[in-house]
């Protein structure tokens, strides 16, 4: 007999298999299924809780050169830029204005001494700004491990750094065969940054060329098995600039990437009941309301962009990105009106870190 999804949601443990089967829906009622019963673990353990953090694109400067990205050093379109600490502090004090209990700080990878030393300066620098809960997440690629804890004891709690693919062999494809695009070192950065203790987060992009339902199966064990405290995970986006552009027809169609990044939200929620999902911009690209979804689909945070609407336009990761014709004000005007809509509520009394990142200090 086949098995159903409403079977297979009623187990307390789900096997490769089971993940498989999820998330190669195609039937809506069954996608629908999905998505509720996702929806009320979410319920169960963070409860209808939106957590924001305010992403700042502080520079576009990168010295690597991934192959679906476009603000890569290979793109000489790019106007490179790079925020100065007065215009950073300035939009921190926007988002402390805005109620945010904390921001993400993003660039593209540098990794020469005045950088890192620039970045513990700055981070010092907020810190006397704001008050002392005031959470700092970096998203600032592969570093030392020397780098990860001076950022840490600086004073910042969270770290992103996606693995983008668990699999090795797809890992190269999607990036230049050199040792600046190694595998192995982001993984042992990853790992360098749980040690030097952070509230670790990672992530995929759903949908790339070459990639196969089982290799995200693969992914989503690949974040139990790390016992990682946050995931930011979303459609890849084709950027024409860059050399995976030319595998565009053998692509997804968007909505049923789309779709398929909703299921594997969903699906990691039940896996890791307790950790903090983002839902990202790259949904709202395919969809206006694609984040909003994402939440309903059991991702709790949302990263507004707060970067000046000067630089937005250059940093392009993927073509069609939202919202880079505005400011920061006309993206966070109607976000608590957005996420009231879907019946949840955003909870500007609440820092949001991670309630498995604490239960794993408590175990530790
Ligand atoms: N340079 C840092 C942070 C900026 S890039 C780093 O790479 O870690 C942030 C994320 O954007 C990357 O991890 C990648 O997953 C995502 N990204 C880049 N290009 C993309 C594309 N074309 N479609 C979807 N996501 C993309
Ligand atoms: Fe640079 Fe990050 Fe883009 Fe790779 S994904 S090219 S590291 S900004």
């Amino acid at each position: 007999m086949n098995q159903s999804v409403i079977d297979i949601l009623k187990q307390q443990e789900l096997s490769r298999k089971d993940i498989i089967y999820l998330l190669s829906i195609t039937d809506r009622t069954e996608h629908e299924q999905l998505i509720k019963h996702a929806y009320s673990v979410k319920e169960q353990t963070i409860g209808r809780n939106v957590y924001l953090r305010g992403l700042i694109e502080f520079s576009n400067h990168c010295k690597k050169n991934c192959l679906y990205c476009g603000i890569r050093s290979g793109n000489p379109k790019v106007n490179r830029y790079a925020m100065t600490d007065e215009e950073i502090l300035n939009t921190v004090d926007f988002a402390v204005k805005n109620r945010f209990t904390g921001i993400v700080l993003q660039s593209g990878e540098q990794q020469s001494y005045e950088f890192t030393n620039r970045i513990t300066k700055l981070i010092l620098k907020i810190k006397q700004a704001t008050n002392p809960e005031f959470r700092f997440t970096l998203s600032l690629g592969e570093q030392s491990k020397e780098t990860y804890k001076a950022w840490f004891e600086a004073g910042a709690q969270r770290y992103l750094l996606r693995i983008e693919t668990s699999n090795e062999e797809l890992y190269r494809k999607i990036h230049p065969a050199n040792k600046l695009h190694d595998f192995k070192t982001r993984l042992q950065c990853l790992e360098n940054i749980q040690k030097a203790g952070f509230q670790t987060g990672t992530g995929v992009i759903i949908g790339l060329p070459f990639q196969t339902i089982e290799n995200l199966a693969d992914d989503l064990l690949f974040l139990k098995q790390m016992s990682i405290d946050m995931v930011g995970m979303g459609p890849y986006l084709e950027h024409t600039d860059t050399p995976l552009f030319e595998y565009k027809d053998s692509l997804l169609p968007l909505n049923n990437r789309f779709n398929l990044s909703l299921r594997m939200i969903a699906v990691l929620r039940i896996l890791m009941p307790n950790i903090n999902i983002a839902s990202t911009t790259a949904l709202q690209s395919i969809v206006p309301m694609g984040r909003e979804q994402g939440l309903k689909a059991g991702a709790n945070v949302l990263m507004p962009n707060l970067t000046p609407g000067k630089y937005r336009g250059n940093y392009l990761l993927y073509d069609n990105k939202p919202c880079v014709d505005e400011e920061a004000d006309d993206c966070i005007d109607c976000l608590s009106s957005r996420v009231q809509m879907i019946g949840e509520e955003i909870a500007y009394n609440d820092l949001g870190d991670s309630k498995h990142y604490k239960k794993r200090q408590q175990i530790e």
